[in-house]
């Protein structure tokens, strides 16, 4: 009998964590970076390197405005303000999502009113054409661990209600279907480019729209003065503004933005590496008891920002996730994860009852979500094993090693048992 690493035998994985990091940082990012530092560090408007980078970005996604910010959390924040999302109004949001998708919401009056997911872990359409009401102004979807949701769906449903469709396209950078990239679909999208996000600039992120009144409402809301001044015409009674905007500075540092351009040539090869290793891993673990892997449709392709496995207790007597995980930790898989800030946000205290945080708030009544109203989210998030997906060939045999890691705890988990 082999003994599992977690009741004293000896684990799969030798290589000293970690075994996966990002974004890659070659000598050629580190040459980006000091060219920047030694042409401007402060840039106040569309010029240089944030020009230079919002092009390449319109180029790669096939839109007509880009707007770089200093974090994916303000620009999910500005595509709400520059839709005209406002107090009272309420937005549907998947209930399962990283908390930045809707928190936005909570500093500009409006009520995230959370949907279910469906069986994938995205928004379900059923679920959020349930949750329309005569107060609903726009449905937000974000794309869990860069699979595609289903924006067609969820876009003719918004328009048949005359609603706003936003895209939370923080996992997913250069995925698609059917060919038009994630971030093309709705009215306005937002992106984190955070470190480990599949197009990373260490902290950033961007707006992008079709909708010239939409980038210009992005760039009052968080690119006040130089930029507000040059770019909205003298002709607009928002011109009058431009000193001031809203107030409020959401730009991003010219460091950062050379780092996501340098990342951005990289990012459809890492994007092709990171397909191959999720077809592996997938291939490898999906005729495994008690695993279910991720099945996108056949016209989408994936970021692969992460590997969420689902774990089928049923398949292995019972045995709970919380010792399954555990078990493959203790074979050094160290990379395995429980994903944590992402989760149901019904399960959040922010969500739950945001007064001690939020006392302004001026609908605490309708944010007071509670564990078990958001069944398939909880139950799917509850079971999630994610893993990193690899892009290097040099990975390949730690792929393996984590397949093996699987096979030995699967194959022995009667151990783990009583
Ligand atoms: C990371 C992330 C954000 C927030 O981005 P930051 O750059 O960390 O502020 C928003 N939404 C989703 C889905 C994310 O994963």
């Amino acid at each position: 009998m082999t003994s599992l690493a977690i009741s004293g035998g000896t684990p799969i994985v030798t290589t000293p964590p970690p075994h996966f990091s990002w974004p890659p940082i070659s000598r050629t990012t580190t040459d980006a970076v000091r060219r920047q530092m030694n042409t401007a560090i402060s840039i106040y408007d569309r010029s240089g390197v944030i020009a230079e980078l919002e092009d390449r970005l319109r180029e790669y996604f096939g839109v007509r405005r880009a707007v770089l910010t200093s974090s994916g959390t303000a620009a999910v924040h500005s595509a709400y303000v520059a839709t005209h999302i406002g107090p009272g109004d309420e937005v549907i949001v998947p209930a399962y999502t990283f908390l930045a998708t809707a928190t936005p919401l909570l500093h500009i009056g409006a009520i995230p009113v959370l949907a279910d997911s469906d069986e994938t872990g995205n928004i379900s359409v059923a679920d959020v054409e349930a949750r329309i009401t005569d107060k609903t102004k726009a449905i937000m979807v974000t794309h869990l661990w860069g699979i595609p949701a289903d924006v067609p769906a969820l876009r003719a449903l918004a328009d048949q209600h005359g609603l706003a469709l936003l895209e939370d396209g923080s996992h997913a950078h250069g995925a698609d279907i059917g060919g038009w990239k994630i971030g093309r679909f709705g009215r306005a999208a937002a992106f984190s480019m955070n470190g480990p996000k599949p197009l990373s600039a260490g902290e950033g992120g961007f707006v992008l729209t079709d909708d010239d009144e939409v980038y210009k409402r992005v760039l009052l809301h968080g690119h006040y003065n130089k930029r507000c001044r040059n770019e909205i015409p003298a002709d607009d009674p928002a011109h009058l503004y431009g000193v001031t905007g809203m107030g409020l500075k959401f730009r991003i540092h010219p460091l950062a933005a050379a780092i996501a351009l340098e990342q951005l040539g990289n990012l459809d090869s890492y994007l092709e590496g990171r397909a191959r290793f999720a077809h592996y891993l997938c291939e490898q673990l999906e005729s495994l008891p008690g695993i279910a892997v991720p099945k996108p449709p056949g016209d989408t392709y994936p970021a692969w920002y992460g590997l969420p496995l689902t774990y089928v207790p049923d398949e292995l007597n019972g045995l709970p996730v919380e010792r399954f995980h555990e078990a493959l930790r203790a074979e050094g898989l160290q990379e395995v994860d429980r994903p944590s800030s992402t989760r149901p946000l019904n399960l959040l205290p922010l969500f739950r009852d945001p007064t001690p945080m939020l006392p302004y708030y001026p609908h605490l009544e309708r944010v007071a979500y509670r564990t078990g109203e958001f069944p398939v989210a909880e139950q799917i998030w509850h079971h999630t094993l994610k893993l990193p997906v690899w892009h290097r060939y040099e990975d390949l045999p730690l792929a393996e090693a984590y397949v093996a890691g699987f096979r030995k705890v699967i194959d022995n988990h009667t151990q783990l048992l009583g």
